[in-house]
């Protein structure tokens, strides 16, 4: 099976493809860098769904393949759920990751229920139109101040209640797929294909 995948996100695409490489079920499976001066669709769909899948189709009908996409969004129980759809744009349109930190932080200064829950949906589109999804989760707690170096995004202000103590971003990659979100959604969705197959 080939997939071209969606993102232009090099964190995530280390990450998928370490995760969907081991997958059980999926013994061929051959992940193709996202064309390169391919632009970014609008993600303005009204759930991780709908941007999953916005992002893969716009890779089919540029390639005419099978695309394989994922859309996460970090929901903050103390803030009734935010960022969730926004989260990539917490801080603003052109918002850094650090950018993004920053506010997390900011409003959840003095708060002391700090739990929060990192969703995602993965999605392949095929080009005759099926497809296939799986979401995942991990819940946690955002820390007072970033901690660790690895990673992308949030991970330096988020302990899963799944490890040690250790930020997602103290993690080692393979500890991190282990109980993340992402991982989660990805060994879903290669179960999904592989009984398709
Ligand atoms: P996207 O919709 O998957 O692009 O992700 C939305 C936002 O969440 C972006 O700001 C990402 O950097 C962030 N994000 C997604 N996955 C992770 C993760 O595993 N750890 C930390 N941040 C993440």
């Amino acid at each position: 099976m080939r997939l071209v995948l969606a993102t232009a996100n090099p964190g995530k695409a280390v990450e998928l493809r370490a995760v969907l490489g081991a997958a059980a079920g999926l013994e061929v499976l051959e992940i193709v860098p996202r064309p390169p001066g391919l632009a970014e669709p609008e993600e303005d769909g009204a759930s991780l769904a709908d941007n999953a899948r916005i992002k893969a189709r716009a890779v089919v009908n540029a390639t005419g393949q099978a695309a394989v996409a994922d859309d996460t969004g970090l929901e903050v129980a103390a803030l009734d759920g935010a960022p969730g759809l926004v989260t990539a744009r917490f801080a603003g349109p052109h918002a850094t990751f650090a950018d993004n930190i920053a506010k997390l932080l900011a409003e959840l200064e003095g708060v002391g229920d700090r739990r929060a829950r990192w969703r995602t949906v993965a999605l392949v589109c095929f080009p005759d139109g099926i497809e296939v999804a799986a979401e995942g989760s991990c819940d946690g707690v955002i820390t007072e101040s970033p901690r660790g170096s690895g990673g992308f995004g949030y991970d330096p202000v988020f302990v899963p209640d799944d490890g040690d103590g250790r930020t997602l971003a103290e993690l080692s990659p393979e500890e991190k797929n282990a109980i993340s979100h992402r991982g989660r959604a990805f060994r879903a969705l290669a179960q999904r294909l592989g009984a398709r197959r």
